[in-house]
């Protein structure tokens, strides 16, 4: 417009100024002429001022022009900057135009407008039709305020691309209805993936048993997961913002913390086991694991915290271990942890120089006991060895239950064997105190005691145990309620009780054994009044075997059992025999084996025998030892019971051997004690001995039980036992066991005046 006013002046004052002098005759000529000037002037004017006009407005256009060029490039730019799409829908012409969807559909033919149907059927995918055309409509007719969607294209690739499409009306005609709708596209497909992950995430989190916590890098918690809750007794709200060493126990110290922290610092990762603490203050063993969290450009951005509740895992795996290294029963070590023990001494004590001693100890008949006062009274007397055995040990001695009642002492820093052997007397001493089992027994029993030594009998654990399994059979051999060191001698013998079991076996069919009967003299009346069976083996292969080795390995091989059944079929046939042949009065005494009481079905055999062979059963006299007496049960008394009601007479033999008492003895069905023959054999020796033989004598005939004492060699013992009541003799003073021929020769020879 400036240039348009200055092209104006400057045309009249490009004009010529007219002549004022000499105006007269020729004045209209003149003013003629002025005016056709004045008109070209004006045209002229006019036409540059249009020239000027349309120049101006060209300028203005290409201004324009390069402005909405400038814009719209700037428009593109910023579109492919954010990935978003323009588009711009005239409702009135049914057109969509778009700018920038080249990349987001990877179309070129960006800037074409498409009609909205096309547009729609081309590119939406089917499934999102219907949703998008309800939020265009609901911003339509003015229920949104804007419109958006998210839905599916069609990439010129074939596949579908998640977009999200926002929008407004831009543009309404004269009566407000919406002209023109306008907005953007966003590919979010990578935004839907993440968000997908992030759900998934969170629900894996939700659902995990395991406690999830995220921490920032100041060890902050920034969110936890439901088992965390659950696990910590802390709710999300209450640990959010605040320090993890909120779980912090006192178990662990500050440095252990320090270090965790360190190490997470350093590494990114920590992963352990450590205590913690919940809100009500228990503590718990955790299993934790954690991890650092990078961002996009790799930097640590949080901590997450991966934790397990192992404390009764812990528990678990400890019982499991204690199972497997503990005996259930008494608690002391079992088996395999002795092993271990006795493994690690073994190394101590070749460092060290020093000796290893291993103690192998049995409980003597405890099998009896077992048998006769039940399993439960046998298991609070293994419990209470244990407990002796504990006390009678160092605090770095090992005591382990093997099995049943065998026991293995591990002591160490040994460097002389009398201090062992010290050790092992004192075992045995503090069994003489007895054992408080319950409120109404006591119990006393005694050990066996087996000893090897290491380096001396073996370098390895099975050899030792072995050598003093060896020793400990050879204090049971040697009588009982004592020990024995390991020697290899032993094994010779360890081998020949093998060879022993192996050849009894086969004794009974091969017929080899026999019995002898030794003779009982009734101090009374002088007459012989019965005779004691006694059992005798000729083993082919081995030679004479005396009981004493043999019926303690009979015994441990239950083969007691049938060749007990032999002795009482052999014996009764025999008094049938001499019955037959007048000597009626005779009683048959027969030893039986605690095992036959209670495994055989003796009442019901004696009945079947006494029936077959016709002889009286009240004839027959049962000798059992007197550590029956002590394990006086249930089942035993009552086939004392009843094999005393069939008739029989019940004596206990060995009597004065054992730790029996004569109130014990009140409560059983027994008719006679047999004094053992080492008290006998020591009456004129010791007068303790004596005095205690004529107690007894006193005592069990206040009870009414009849006594005879055994081993009687001279005639100074029978006169002492005659002169204190003693009811009958037996021994070598009479007679010598003999066989059945010369049994019956003998008592039929007898005069009862001898006695005197
Ligand atoms: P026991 O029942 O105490 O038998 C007495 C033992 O003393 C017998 O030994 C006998 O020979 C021996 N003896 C007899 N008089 C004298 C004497 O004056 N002085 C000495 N020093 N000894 C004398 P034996 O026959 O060697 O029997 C040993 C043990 O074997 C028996 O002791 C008994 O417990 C057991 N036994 C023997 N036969 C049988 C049997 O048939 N069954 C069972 N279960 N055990 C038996
Ligand atoms: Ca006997
Ligand atoms: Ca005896």
């Amino acid at each position: 417009m400036e240039c348009w006013r200055r092209a104006a002046c400057w045309v009249l004052l490009a004009a010529p100024l007219p002549a004022t002098a000499g105006v007269g005759d020729n004045t209209f000529a003149i003013s003629l002429e002025w005016l056709l000037v004045l008109l070209a002037l004006l045209v002229s004017a006019l036409a540059l001022l249009r020239w000027s006009a349309h120049r101006a407005l060209r300028e203005q256009r290409s201004e324009y022009s390069s402005e909405l060029i400038e814009r719209e490039e700037r428009l593109s730019l910023a579109l492919w900057g954010s990935g978003d799409e323009f588009w711009d829908w005239d409702i009135v012409r049914n057109e969509l135009y778009r700018i920038g969807a080249d990349r987001l559909l990877g179309t070129t033919d960006v800037h074409d407008s498409v009609p909205i149907d096309v547009w729609r059927d081309r590119q939406v995918h089917p499934d999102d039709i219907a949703r998008v055309e309800a939020a265009v409509t609901a911003h339509l007719d003015g229920r949104s305020e804007f419109y958006e969607t998210e839905h599916r294209v069609r990439h010129s690739n074939g596949t579908w691309v998640w977009v999200r499409s926002r929008g407004k009306i831009v543009a309404r005609d004269s009566e407000g209805k919406p002209t023109r709708i306008a907005g953007t596209a966003r590919d979010i497909s990578n935004d839907r993936r993440v968000a997908r992950e992030r759900r998934i995430a969170s629900e894996v989190l939700r659902s995990m048993g395991e406690a999830v916590a995220v921490i920032d890098l100041d060890f902050n918690f920034v969110s936890v997961n439901p088992a965390f809750s659950r696990i910590t007794g802390y709710l999300e709200d209450e640990v959010i913002g605040r320090s993890s060493a909120l779980l912090d126990s006192v178990q662990h110290q500050p440095v252990f913390y320090q270090n965790i922290h360190e190490q997470l610092v350093d590494h990114g990762r920590w992963a352990g086991e450590m205590w913690q603490r919940r809100k009500d203050g228990e503590e718990f063993l955790g299993q934790i694991e954690i991890s650092e969290v990078v961002d996009g450009e790799h930097e640590r951005s949080h901590f997450v915290a991966v934790l397990t509740d192992i404390t009764d895992t812990k528990r678990f795996e400890q019982e499991l271990r204690y199972l497997a290294n503990y005996d259930n029963l008494t608690g002391l070590a079992n088996r395999a942890l002795l092993s271990e023990r006795l493994a690690h001494a073994i190394v101590r004590a070749r460092r060290q120089d020093s000796r290893v001693a291993i103690l192998f100890l049995d409980l003597d008949r405890f099998k009896d006991i077992n048998d006769s006062l039940g399993h439960s009274a046998g298991d609070r007397i293994l419990k209470a060895v244990a407990a002796r055995l504990l006390a009678a040990v160092g605090s770095d001695d090992t005591v382990a239950r093997l099995s049943g009642d065998e026991f293995t002492l591990v002591l160490e820093n040994i460097h002389d064997i009398a201090a062992v052997e010290r050790k092992a007397q004192l075992i045995i001493d503090s069994f003489t105190a007895s054992l408080d089992i319950d409120d109404q027994r006591d119990v006393i029993i005694s050990p066996s005691i087996g000893i090897s030594l290491y380096p001396d009998h073996g370098l390895v654990p099975t050899d030792l145990l072995k050598c003093a399994d060896t020793a400990m059979y050879q204090a049971k051999a040697s009588g009982r309620n004592t020990f024995q060191l390991y020697t290899e001698a032993m094994d010779a013998v360890a081998r020949e009780r093998a060879l022993m079991a192996g050849a009894l076996r086969k004794a009974l069919d091969r017929g080899e054994f026999r019995l002898l009967f030794q003779p009982k003299l009734d101090l009374a009346t002088g007459n012989i009044t019965g005779v004691e069976a006694l059992l005798r083996w000729h083993s082919a292969d081995l030679g004479e075997i005396p009981p004493a080795v043999f019926i303690p390995i009979a015994e441990e091989t239950a083969l007691i059992v049938p060749i007990g059944e032999w002795v009482l079929r052999e014996s009764l046939v025999t008094l049938k025999r001499w019955r037959h042949s007048g000597l009626t009065d005779i009683t048959m005494a027969i030893n039986v084996s605690v095992l036959q009481l209670l495994r055989a079905n003796l009442p019901e055999l004696l009945v079947q025998m006494t029936d077959e062979l016709q002889v009286p059963a009240n004839r027959v006299e049962l000798e059992i030892t007197e550590s029956m007496v002590m394990a006086k049960a249930e089942q035993t008394n009552h086939a004392l019971n009843t094999l005393r009601h069939i008739g029989a007479t019940i004596a206990i033999d060995d009597f004065g051997t054992g730790y029996s008492s004569l109130v014990y003895l009140k409560r059983l069905p027994i008719d006679t004690l047999k004094i053992d023959k080492e008290f006998v054999g020591d009456l004129s020796r010791d007068p303790d001995d004596a005095a205690i033989t004529a107690t007894v004598i006193t005592m069990a005939h206040s009870l009414g039980l009849k006594v005879v004492a055994e081993g009687v060699e001279t005639q100074e013992q029978m006169d002492y036992l005659r002169d204190h009541g003693c009811d009958a003799i037996q021994g070598y003073w009479l007679s010598p066991p003999l066989d059945a021929h010369h049994c019956l020769a003998f008592m039929r020879s007898w005069q009862p005046v001898s006695v005197q």
